[in-house]
């Protein structure tokens, strides 16, 4: 698997400290669109781990794996996977991913995809692939990462490590509108509940569950812009020199 390179045209700030800014919280949160700008801004490169629970998640449904009561061939799945992660593609900022050169980046996001990746994502061997893969990557240089246990589990020792949050209902209008903008059939209150049901099981799992890692610094989102919550982390980067 590889990341893409350093992006290209993009102003360093200073030197590579930190060199790893991790960023957690749960679903909707905003941590892709916050850590792709940051990235963008930094020069670091940007690695969006949801994307690759996502993959494997309708890699698993496209060969009929049952998500819910098939760990052995979740596992198997997980350990033979072979994808390339991307930067977002132009305009978005979820990582792509691409299969033995298939662009998977479109059916990511695909309601089945949805409902699934929670229960993927609690196999522990899957979350053992996907912790070694993301760990590889981020030893090649500096990054912005974001998950829901890379302060936690994959990298605890980063040095810096935001957990943004923001209420489910705040989360579900957002995630409504990006929604209703891809033109899909749904209302406010199923997606609410579907972030409801998501927060329980990623909260709930016996590895790796989400929770803010210790030395975390929370950032509740409510009622600040996205460019707001970027600046507020930028600063605290700036801190960090
Ligand atoms: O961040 P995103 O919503 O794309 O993540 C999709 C799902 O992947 C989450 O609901 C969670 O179950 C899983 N995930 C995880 N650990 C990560 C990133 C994502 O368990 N580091």
């Amino acid at each position: 698997m590889a990341i893409q390179g350093p992006q290209a045209g993009q102003q360093q700030i200073e030197q590579t400290i930190p060199r790893t800014v991790t960023i957690d919280g749960p679903s909707a949160a905003g941590k892709s669109s916050v850590g792709y700008r940051i990235a963008q801004r930094l020069g670091y490169d940007f690695l969006d781990t949801g994307a690759m629970y996502r993959a494997v998640t309708w890699l698993a449904l496209e060969r009929g794996i049952d998500p819910d009561d098939d760990e052995e061939a979740l596992a198997k799945l997980a350990a033979d996977v072979e994808f390339e992660i991307g930067l977002p593609p132009l305009g978005e900022d979820e990582s792509s991913i691409l299969l033995e050169g298939r662009d998977l980046t479109p059916y990511l996001r695909q309601a089945v995809v949805e409902r699934a990746v929670s229960l993927v994502s609690r196999v522990p061997a899957v979350r053992y692939e996907m912790v070694e893969m993301q760990r590889r990557l981020a030893a090649k240089g500096p990054l912005v990462i974001t998950g829901r246990d890379i302060g936690t589990v994959v990298l605890p020792k980063a040095d810096l490590k935001i957990y943004l949050d923001a209420s489910p209902e705040e989360r579900a209008r957002r995630r409504y509108q990006e929604l209703v903008a891809a033109r899909r059939e749904i209302t406010q209150e199923e997606v609410l509940a579907e972030i409801h049901r998501r927060d329980r099981i990623d909260q709930s799992r016996s590895t790796s569950p989400l929770r803010p890692a210790d030395d975390a610094i929370i950032i509740n989102t409510d009622g600040f812009t996205l460019d707001q919550v970027v600046e507020r982390i930028l600063d605290l980067i700036r801190a960090e020199r």
